[in-house]
């Protein structure tokens, strides 16, 4: 099949478009290069079935530079929960009009499977895990906020206009390739980067929180596994079967903690029911929490140039999340 990928030079792009070509797909890969980065297509380049398109999904003149395809795969978008409180415009404009102008293209192409990036964000904080599809969504921030906005749109358009779209909700990515710079983020980048300094680990509450850590291989076989099937207008929820402790995390990264404020806004708990998937498109998880951990740790030098947070740089950086979010 002849596909496309926004946000190809990402993390998680990257590495559908790295499954793609090996399931001997052809890929045009999209991406501004605002957060994404172009040695993250190193491998893929070298294959013949790969193009480039430097563009922005939020401009309508890039769609004028893709040709004809057979699946798209929306995976641009503006990351982050801190950044979306500061300015909500950036994630509307890439996250929910950028949504709007791929799904007109799609429609105009006449796609044959649009496959978007949800985030489990939708949920807020879910009183039941494992969280099934149908729990009601309550995000907590403008990121979580226009993710589901983009979900709406893309079931719309599948409603509407028979669109053949899949929406899949992505708990907590991880894996080589997350990104290392800029805001403060994700737990993996900022653990691997106290670990390679010799810092101790900047644990938030008690520690006994937990997240379904899911690693980014299986998150790119869900996304061929969608494309692959003749389900549309659904939601399904992408998780790693299980939910794992920070302090878990601390243990198998091994290394001493300091303790942060609890934040507001924060589920306790991410847990994705994923019997829906399991079931529809016979995806199943593979890599385990233990494993998907040292294979982050074999590439602990990709974070040489991450930046290093600690207890005083965290509460600078996280100062509007107190304020909004309480
Ligand atoms: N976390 C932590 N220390 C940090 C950053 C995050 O203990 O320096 C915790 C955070 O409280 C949360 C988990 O790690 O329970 C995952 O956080 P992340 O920002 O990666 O994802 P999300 O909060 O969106 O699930």
């Amino acid at each position: 099949m002849k596909c496309l990928v926004t946000g190809a030079a990402g993390f998680i792009g990257s590495h559908l478009t790295d499954l793609l070509l090996r399931d001997g797909h052809e890929v045009i890969a999209l991406d501004d290069l605002s957060t994404g980065r172009e040695a993250n297509l190193a491998q893929a380049r070298k294959n013949k079935a790969f193009y480039w398109i430097q563009a922005d999904i939020s401009d309508l003149s890039a769609y004028q530079k893709i040709p004809v395809v057979d699946w798209m795969f929306h995976v641009a978008g503006r990351a982050d929960l801190v950044p979306s409180i500061e300015k909500p415009d950036e994630y509307f404009k890439v996250n929910v009009s950028g949504t709007y102008l791929a799904l007109e293209y799609a429609r105009r192409v006449g796609i044959k499977r649009f496959i978007y990036t949800a985030s489990s964000t939708c949920y807020g904080i879910a009183e039941m895990v494992p969280t099934p599809e149908n729990y009601p969504c309550v995000p907590r921030h403008p990121y979580g906020l226009t993710k589901y906005m983009g979900e709406q749109m893309v079931m719309h358009w599948a409603q509407v206009y028979k669109l053949p779209a899949l929406s899949l909700r992505l708990f907590n990515v991880y894996g080589p390739r997350s990104r290392t710079t800029g805001a403060y983020g994700a737990v993996f980048g900022v653990f691997l980067k106290q670990k390679l300094a010799g810092k101790p680990f900047t644990v938030v509450g008690d520690g006994r929180q937990t997240r379904d850590f899911t690693y980014v291989t299986d998150i790119a076989e869900a996304f061929l596994a969608a494309a692959k099937s003749d389900i549309s207008a659904e939601v399904l929820n992408v998780g790693s079967g299980g939910t794992y402790s920070i302090n878990r995390l601390v243990e198998l990264l091994g290394g001493e903690k300091v303790f942060l404020p609890k934040r507001p806004g924060e589920p306790d708990s991410t847990f994705a029911d994923i019997s829906k998937i399991r079931a529809a498109l016979k995806w199943v998880p593979k890599v385990s929490f233990d494993q998907g951990v040292a294979n982050m740790l074999s590439v602990i030098e990709d974070w040489q140039e991450a930046p290093l947070w600690d207890e005083a740089s965290i509460s600078e950086a996280t100062k509007n999340w107190f304020k909004y979010l309480k």
